[in-house]
């Protein structure tokens, strides 16, 4: 998987091992409760054995809430909190279903994916459909599993507490068989249930208005007809208010969540709605505040879970999510547009173009790896891109009679996923204003030139939005524009953009060159044009001019895409600091340009060039062929 952020990672362990000692501390209390409320029942006289039996129970009982709650988090905390067997002997019967337990499960596992409420990442979790007692357990593993879709059927053992399995993957789960293609496509027949709780029964939604958010005219089903054109639809039924046996939660684990899931599946049979008969479930809570996700969203499985949120764009993102797909995420690699992963960071949704990476009640369309992924695009409607020439693709929002989506090999990299690889590809696409990207207000510059992307080709990986401006901070024009170009130096992959209206941008492809801001180069030769001008350009970082053997040499991104190292062959008038202000009048200046990508590509590209005083701010110049 691609890089993350370290200093999240950082700040995030710091957290845990402060709390970490106080759950030592809660968990050894219990532990020593228990161990003198079994001394005192154990001891009690006849008469008083029914009252000691009681305050055993509840104590054992609330020993397992807690242990369950801390399961997921530290399984390995869990792990090492367990009775003794001695203890665990001599516990009455009663007891005995709430302590620790040996288990050994086959059943399908279920890849379950949480969406936090501030955009924050949060761990995945699995559980276990076990074939057996066709009950949910709740999974924690020490070390996790790579299996990242629903549906693998394994045989696992571990150590339980009522529906919370504690085990290791690297030692206790045996595959069985991998998930099975499931259909992105057809009539998603699903069922909602509106749950509250005993001890709290508000209803903030009527059924009409989820059926009307899930079925209605801007809809659920409205998005993903749009989306695929007409290849995947919603429809189904919305129970009335479900009251489950529990009071709100304190805590917020996934054993809870299977308890209350399975009680509300129970009732809408009550009222009516076979739970079997639908093959999506969705489970719309009323808030609860111990839970800081909004939704969970099973990858490639049935269920999808709400907290509190009655909008589309999160119904439409944990559908996403049960379609099999993962976030669509943007591929940061700082003033370049793409770099070798080690120096990029793929963040956490922010591709704002594609609900699978910016959820809103005024959603826009999937991104084009994503329409790729779930089959909507025929093979008429791709074009795999092997050799150099020019391509135009119609607008991603509505079937085209040819081309929407180009795919472009990027031969340096690949994932491996469940043991397979899977190779990375460009994916180029273009958004218009149509339907549902008109209603999200697709910026003007989103629509003006291709969309860039990476993606691997498996269902359930993210996609990488690339920024084909990068440094700026400005995200709606990472799309290209007439003339601008993306090129990935390492692969000598360049595509630029040649035109693009209403119906089409036109793209061209070049393989084993890398063409410098258009104009200025010889295509064919990597040579400058004599009298080219090279357009307006930016030093992104003026502190990174250095002094080296003798030379200055400082990089320059053209047109935000590329970069060429300059080397002054001389430079008269020049006194202090490289591109200060407080230069008069056009100074000339003689430069060495090797562009660097060139210069692997056509051996030495050093020419002369005249570079014009700095035209604001010091920084900005332009520099042209003499
Ligand atoms: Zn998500």
């Amino acid at each position: 998987m691609r890089s993350t952020i370290g200093v999240m990672a950082f700040s995030l362990a710091i957290f845990v091992s402060i709390s970490f000692f106080s759950k030592v501390t809660i968990a050894e209390d219990y532990n020593t409760n228990l161990k003198s409320a079994l001394v005192t029942y154990q001891s009690a006289p006849v008469a008083d054995k029914t009252k000691a039996l009681i305050d055993l129970v509840s104590v054992t009982q609330a020993r397992a809430v807690y242990m369950k709650s801390i399961a997921e988090d530290n399984p390995g905390l869990f792990l090492s909190l367990l009775l003794d067997s001695a203890t665990l002997g001599t516990m009455p019967v009663e007891a005995k279903q709430f302590l620790e337990r040996e288990v050994a499960l086959k059943g399908t596992l279920r890849f379950v994916h949480y969406d936090t409420l501030d955009g924050s990442v949060f761990p995945d979790r699995y559980s276990l459909l076990n074939i057996v007692d066709k009950q949910e357990y709740a999974l924690a593993f020490v070390n996790k599993p790579t299996y990242s879709l629903s549906g693998t059927v394994v045989s696992l053992s571990g150590v339980a507490i009522e529906n919370m399995v504690v085990l290791d993957a690297s030692r206790t789960v045996t595959l069985v068989s991998p998930a099975l293609p499931f259909s992105t496509k057809g009539v998603q027949k699903t069922l909602v249930m509106l749950i509250n709780f005993k001890n709290n029964t508000n209803q903030p939604f009527t059924p009409a208005y989820i059926r009307e958010h899930f079925f209605g005219t801007r809809s659920v089903d409205a998005y993903y007809r749009e989306n695929s054109f007409n290849q995947t639809s919603f429809s189904g039924d919305v129970t009335t208010w479900i009251t489950v046996p529990y009071n709100m939660p304190t805590s917020c684990d996934s054993a809870l969540l299977s308890d209350f899931k399975q009680s509300a599946r129970n009732e809408a049979i009550k009222q009516g709605f076979n739970p079997d008969n639908y093959n999506r479930l969705a489970y719309l809570f009323i808030r609860m505040g111990a839970c800081i996700w909004g939704g969970t969203g099973q990858i490639g499985g049935p269920e999808s879970v709400y907290n509190g949120e009655g909008g589309i764009g999160v119904f439409i993102h944990e559908l996403g999510h049960n379609l099999g797909l993962h976030h669509a995420n943007f591929f940061d690699c700082g003033q370049l547009a793409i770099a070798p992963y080690s120096s990029c960071s793929s963040l956490e949704y922010r591709d704002y173009y594609d609900d699978m990476g910016s959820t809103s009640d005024f959603p826009f369309q999937f991104n084009g790896p994503h329409k790729f992924a779930l089959g909507w695009l025929a093979t008429s409607n791709t074009v795999t891109v092997t050799k150099a020439g020019t391509y135009t693709i119609a607008p991603l929002e509505k079937l085209a009679n040819g081309p929407q989506i180009l795919r472009i090999k990027k031969p340096d990299t690949y994932q491996i996923i469940d043991g397979k690889r899977y190779d990375d590809y460009y994916y180029f696409s273009y958004r218009q204003p149509i339907g549902f990207d008109a209603d999200a207000l697709l910026p003007p510059e989103m629509a003006a030139g291709a969309s860039v992307h990476i993606w691997s080709g498996y269902i359930a990986d993210k996609t990488q939005f690339i920024d084909t401006t990068p440094g700026d901070g400005i995200r709606p024009n990472s799309a290209l524009r007439d003339g601008a170009q993306f090129a990935d130096p390492i692969n000598k992959i360049a595509i630029k953009q040649l035109k693009h209206d209403a119906n089409g941008v036109t793209l061209q492809v070049f393989y084993n060159t890398v063409q410098v801001a258009g104009k200025a180069f010889n295509e064919t030769t990597g040579k400058p044009i004599v009298g080219a001008t090279i357009e307006t350009c930016q030093v992104a970082n003026p502190s990174t001019v250095t002094n080296s053997l003798g030379n200055f040499f400082f990089s320059v991104p053209i047109k935000g895409q590329f970069c060429v190292k300059i080397n002054p062959v001389s430079q008269p008038g020049l006194s202090g600091p490289f591109l200060t202000t407080g230069f008069e009048g056009r100074v000339k200046y003689e430069f060495q340009i090797a562009g660097w990508d060139c210069a692997v590509l056509h051996g030495c590209n050093s020419w002369q060039t005249t570079l014009d005083r700095p035209v604001d701010n010091g920084y900005n110049f332009k520099y042209r062929q003499p």
